[in-house]
This record gives C-alpha cells, sequence and structure tokens, in this order.
C-alpha cells in the first residue's frame, strides 16, 4: 500500500455520530492518520508489533495500524457510541486485529510495543493530554502522539516528556484541517498546524502475566 492510498481509504471513514466537546471529538484527518502511522511503519513501529491507540474515537489510526500489519490493537475509548462506529468502519475495511476496549484511558492496564493516539488537544479542558501522556509512558517504550504546534504546548510537551524520563526522537509540523461541528466554530473549516511526535523511553509500567 503506498501512503497516498492509505490516506484515501482513511478519509472514507465515518466520524464521530454525535462529536461531544468536552471530550474534544476531532478526527484525525485522513492525510495526517497516514503521515503518522507511515512514519511508526518505517521505524518498524507497527508491523507485527501491539499497539494501543488511546481515545480511538471512530477509530482512524487503529484502522490504519491494523492495515500496516499490527499484530493486534486495542482500541480504547471512553464514549460507547464512538467505539460503534470504529467497530462499523473496521468491518468496512476487514481490518480484523482490533479489541474494542470502551473504559477511560487512565483505567487500561495493557502493555504493548506502540502507542498511537491523537489525545484531546487541551483547547476545552487545559492539559486534557496529560491523562493520556501519563498512560502512555506506563504501558509503551514508543510513543506516537498529535499535539497543537504552538510554542506554549511545545514547551509543555518537552517538560513533561524529559520529566516522565522519555525522548522525542521525531516531530513532524503538519496542516490538520478540522470543519466546523460546534456551535462555537466560526468558521466553515479551521486550518491550524499540529505536531506529529515520536517519544521513546522505558514504560514504567510492569507486563503482568496474562
Ligand atoms: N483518535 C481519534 C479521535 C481523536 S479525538 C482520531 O484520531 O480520529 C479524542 C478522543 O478521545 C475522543 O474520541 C474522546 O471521546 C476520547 N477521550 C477523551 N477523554 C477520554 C478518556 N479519558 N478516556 C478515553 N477516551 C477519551
Amino acid at each position: 500500500m503506498k501512503k497516498k492510498h492509505l490516506a484515501i481509504l482513511l478519509s472514507k471513514l465515518m466520524g464521530f455520530p454525535d462529536p461531544k466537546p468536552e471530550l474534544e471529538q476531532y478526527r484525525t484527518p485522513g492525510n495526517v492518520a497516514s503521515e503518522l502511522l507511515w512514519l511508526a511503519s518505517s521505524l518498524g513501529d507497527i508491523q507485527g508489533r501491539i499497539v494501543a491507540d488511546l481515545g480511538a474515537g471512530s477509530g482512524i489510526l487503529s484502522i490504519g495500524s491494523c492495515l500496516l500489519g499490527a499484530k493486534k490493537v486495542y482500541a480504547v475509548e471512553i464514549d460507547r457510541k464512538a467505539l460503534e462506529v470504529a467497530v462499523k468502519n473496521a468491518s468496512s475495511l476487514g481490518a480484523d486485529c482490533i479489541e474494542f476496549v470502551n473504559t477511560d484511558v487512565s483505567k487500561f492496564g495493557k502493555i504493548v510495543d506502540t502507542v498511537v493516539m491523537n489525545p484531546p488537544f487541551g483547547s476545552q479542558v487545559k492539559h486534557a493530554d496529560r491523562p493520556f501522556l501519563l498512560k502512555a509512558f506506563e504501558i509503551g517504550n514508543v510513543v506516537y502522539s498529535i499535539h497543537l504546534a504552538k510554542v506554549e504546548v511545545r514547551r509543555f510537551i518537552e517538560a513533561f516528556v524529559r520529566d516522565s524520563g522519555f525522548k522525542i526522537t521525531h516531530r513532524v509540523t503538519l496542516p490538520f484541517e478540522i470543519p466546523a461541528q460546534f456551535p462555537f466554530h466560526r468558521k466553515r473549516l479551521e486550518r491550524i498546524l499540529v505536531d506529529v511526535y515520536r517519544f521513546e523511553g522505558t514504560r514504567y509500567g510492569e507486563a503482568k502475566a496474562e
């Protein structure tokens, strides 16, 4: 599969049925998801790996990971309705390696090889991405995550990652389009910039015997 092909497949998936602003339910655009997954795949972090997608929403990152050869993907999402869409999206593309887990990310306890996530950006609830980063560094040694490309967010991420004993190995800045979906959105299409990060370190959770 080519990167462009993956982007097109992923952009055709269904989005949130009834987006909730307090959960910051913005789906990742196909091109951004495909860039993140392509980077991860080229660095050997997807194929044959156990992956967790934290805040999986309608499933784009889980499905893409599965299509690129992940051994297993945990799609962790608090909103049951969003997860129902993810199940349908996965079956529409034959992505059959996903286990859907309807829970708060802070309660998820499996150890994985790679975490992929597009956490809430924290524009509604400040630092809403913190529980996601904490969980990611607990369960995985390699983490891909998407955050706003703003100076203050970069500073927060850099400090948080360092304090967790992790390193930023890659950072790619990409355009990210958000179609108007909430009453407080004034433009039809909001164009923002995001940073896609790869973090690496030693997870602090321990593998448990199953
Ligand atoms: N990963 C998806 C959705 C991103 S939006 C995509 O890339 O398209 C962020 C998602 O995190 C939403 O689906 C929201 O419902 C979910 N979320 C927010 N807080 C959560 C929490 N504490 N536990 C699990 N999921 C959460």
